[in-house]
């Protein structure tokens, strides 16, 4: 990890930080969800250290299942145009769904799959993500359960990747700049 570490120049919000919001989220969901069984759906791959820290401070019976879309658009930033990759492996409907997302940054990749879930006739639909970018709220759907909101810069760690690696740091942060330019030399 130390060589992971040390392509960080700055850490965002630190792992303590992270937790005790998400022991909060999960606090205020199972107060919401009392007498439900929501079903979490989860928004492959970055949202995976999330829902598995989400899902323990829910004191509820929850199900759990992912998704996986594709964005696309360069690396580090996102067109809005989305194809899903991996769908639910259930039906939905009549099901109270919770959305757990990453990262919003357009809103884009959320608002196609709240659209088609919400086509899916569930009971409800909400969302819960992590962290949402200051320039996402003209654009992305209302966020119901949201951790932290942070500047518009591209972040790494908690799930969170950069040309797949990164994913496994305890907190998030914001890569060196030459990060970026040796991976581009390499590429
Ligand atoms: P949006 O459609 O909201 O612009 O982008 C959403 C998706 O783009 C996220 O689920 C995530 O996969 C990716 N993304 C957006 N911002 C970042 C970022 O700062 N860091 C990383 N690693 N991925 C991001």
């Amino acid at each position: 990890m130390s060589d992971l570490n040390h392509d960080v120049a700055q850490i965002l919000i630190g792992a303590d930080e992270l937790q005790s919001r998400i022991s909060e989220l999960g606090q205020q969901i199972t107060r919401d969800y009392a007498g439900k069984e929501p079903l979490l759906v989860g928004v492959l791959k970055g949202a995976v250290m999330f829902m598995v820290d989400l899902s323990r401070q829910i004191d509820l019976a929850v199900e759990i299942d992912f998704m996986a879309v594709s964005s696309y658009g360069s690396s580090t930033q996102s067109l809005g145009v989305v194809r899903i990759l991996k769908d639910l492996d259930r039906a939905i409907d009549g099901r109270d769904v919770l959305v757990v997302e990453d990262i919003v940054d357009t809103g884009l990749t959320l608002r196609y799959i709240v659209d088609n879930l919400r086509d899916r006739c569930p009971a409800s639909i909400r969302i819960c993500a992590l962290l949402q970018k200051q320039k996402a709220r003209a654009t992305s759907p209302t966020i119901d359960y949201l951790g932290f909101e942070i500047p518009d810069q591209f972040v790494v760690g908690y799930g969170l990747d950069y040309a797949e690696r990164y994913r496994n740091l305890p907190y998030v942060g914001v890569l060196r700049p030459e990060v970026y330019q040796t991976s581009q030399v390499e590429k």
